[in-house]
């Protein structure tokens, strides 16, 4: 298909000039629109032409136009802004996808509200299967009182309940959960936990902390219905938001199983690029699965290593301590235990020819991982290898350098900048902050940048990606100017990070990542244009349509029901 598809395109070549031949018609022309390309030598245009899956012209209307035939589809964009399709370079998609299909809490304005929606939800469950999540938040009740398993038991008397409080300490149990966790008035407050009883001593249902450890061991794994449809939840809110990309990282096995299912039915819309944990690397390697292994829809041959842990929980892992802990520096992740091993499994992982992608967030955990890098370019030599550190926040001064030397990618996620600016000071520090996020830093070294989400960690949609890497303005509003401003990006250094950069982060820069003749048509439609609208604007800006393989997959027009 595709080579008799380059082959018109050859043809139409030969034959400019000369007299009119029988070309292919456009499946698809994008007419009247303001094309960011992402393409340095051809940046704008004002049209694009679609045939099959891949684009084949781009420039002025008239140019365009020529490609259309009496079955072309027209898009006139309305003078509106079209944008490559967004690669999110980090994502943890079937934690995204569970937390969309879970039961919406949140927003449940009363204790009646909050078993109305448990008790609907489980008319629609499968007998057996749980109903987990929900992040409700009882100080939007009046009065506002921690909920008991008598609100919900009568409405789901075969349902296991488990749903959680928003800040993930205590969630309420139903009877049925209960029982199966062995829950009972004989059972003791765990250390660390309390199992919150009421004045006869039975437990109301609120369960603490590690008092929560029961209930997690008989929650069952998903089973593969519903990961099918946790993942069908997340492709179908990636597509609203214009992500036609995304790299899981972590996957389960039984994810990347179901990725394949629905890349064979054709139902996978989203192009998938996968990084299982680097333990397992042996299983990608016996197979001689090389990085970016796969077709357009589904990749494999990286793998996600850990150096440290996060910066909220004060465990990234730092030369220097916290502020006011003398003696935390943060902590090595398990997998460091001892740092040979690891240096063992990158050698073998980039024998096999796999991509090592390796979260390192504290500055000393960054630079741990660029001792091992450095020893794996050692021992086996110079090669297109690709390394990857995902997050990359906290950089040593000294390391930019290497950093660009290795020709490592910084995969970054903006909006963590603008959400760790509310608190990363008080831990750590002013100077260490200067080279927090620091993406302007990180380019001026000639290092490229990746952008993503960590979604479900933060948000999926990457016009607030966009915006936090412009403005820089942290979610608390106390810096409308930007946290440390210097480091702020344009609009056109951040759309390439968030196409083109990650597409390069991922084996793809010449398949997609920017909208050039011969790359798979993925592309955006935007309701404003970022590039003259006030940044602070650019998270209120809406995806319109959303354009995957020359295919509307999202249309704000007539979104899908349900
Ligand atoms: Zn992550």
């Amino acid at each position: 298909m595709k080579t008799s598809i380059r082959a018109f395109i050859v043809i139409q070549l030969l034959c400019l000039g000369g007299q009119a031949q029988p070309r292919p018609a456009a499946d698809l022309i994008i007419t009247n629109a303001k094309v960011w390309t992402v393409d340095r030598d051809h940046p704008a245009a004002q049209a694009v032409a679609v045939l099959d899956d891949r684009i084949v012209a781009v420039g002025a209307g008239a140019e365009v136009e020529a490609w259309r035939g009496p079955g072309t589809k027209v898009i006139d964009a309305g003078g509106k802004l079209l944008l490559p399709g967004f690669n999110d370079a980090h994502v943890h998609l079937v934690s995204g996808g569970s937390q969309l299909d879970a039961v919406q809490l949140t927003d449940a304005a009363s204790p009646e509200e909050f078993a109305r929606r448990i008790g609907e939800r489980a008319s629609k469950t499968a007998r057996g299967e749980w109903i987990v999540g929900g992040d409700w938040d009882e100080t939007k009740w009046d009065p506002a009182k921690l909920p008991s398993k008598e609100l919900i038991d009568r409405l789901t008397p075969d349902t296991p309940v488990f749903v959680y409080r928003y800040d993930g300490h205590l969630g309420l149990a139903n009877s049925v959960a209960l029982r199966l966790a062995g829950v009972t008035a004989k059972t003791l407050d765990p250390p660390g936990g309390v199992v919150v009883r009421d004045g006869k001593g039975n437990p109301t249902g609120i369960l603490k902390d590690a008092a929560m450890d029961p209930v997690y061991r008989v929650m069952p794994a998903l089973s593969h219905e519903q990961r099918v449809r946790v993942v069908k939840r997340a492709l179908a809110h990636a597509a609203s938001l214009g992500v036609t990309s995304a790299q899981d990282m972590n996957p389960d096995y039984a994810d990347i199983a179901v990725y394949a299912e629905l890349a064979q039915h054709g139902e996978l819309s989203t192009r998938l690029y996968v990084a299982p944990y680097i333990t397992g690397f042996e299983d990608q390697a016996k197979l001689g699965i090389r990085h970016a292994f796969g077709g357009p829809f589904l990749r494999m041959g990286a793998v996600k290593a850990y150096s440290d842990g996060s910066l909220g929980s004060s465990t990234a892992y730092f030369f220097e301590p916290y502020l006011g802990q003398p003696n935390n520096h943060g902590l090595l992740s398990d997998e460091m235990h001892p740092v040979s091993l690891m240096r063992e499994r990158m050698l073998k992982a980039d024998a096999a020819g796999l991509q090592i992608c390796t979260h390192a967030i504290g500055d000393q955990g960054i630079s741990i991982i660029l001792d091992l890098y450095t020893d794996v370019e050692t021992a086996h030599g110079d090669a297109d290898r690709r390394f990857r550190i995902e997050h990359a926040q906290h950089m040593a001064a000294k390391d930019f350098d290497r950093f660009a030397r290795l020709h490592v990618i910084a995969s970054v996620e903006p909006y963590h900048a603008i959400d760790d600016g509310r608190f990363a000071e008080a831990r750590i520090g002013h100077d260490r902050c200067s080279r927090t996020y620091a993406f302007r830093t990180f380019l001026d070294h000639g290092v490229r940048l990746a952008f993503g989400t960590d979604w479900d960690v933060a948000p999926l949609n990457p016009l607030l990606g966009l915006y936090a890497a412009v403005t820089r303005a942290t979610l608390d509003g106390k810096n409308p100017n930007g946290w440390f401003p210097q480091q702020k990006l344009t609009v056109a250094e951040a759309v390439e990070a968030y196409t083109m950069g990650s597409a390069y982060a991922e084996f793809q820069e010449k398949e997609k990542g920017s909208i050039t003749a011969g790359k798979l048509a993925d592309m955006v439609l935007l309701s404003d244009d970022i590039f003259t609208i006030a940044p602070e604007k650019i998270r209120e800006v809406k995806v319109e349509k959303t354009i995957l393989g020359g295919k509307l997959i999202w249309d704000a027009a007539s979104p899908p029901a349900n």
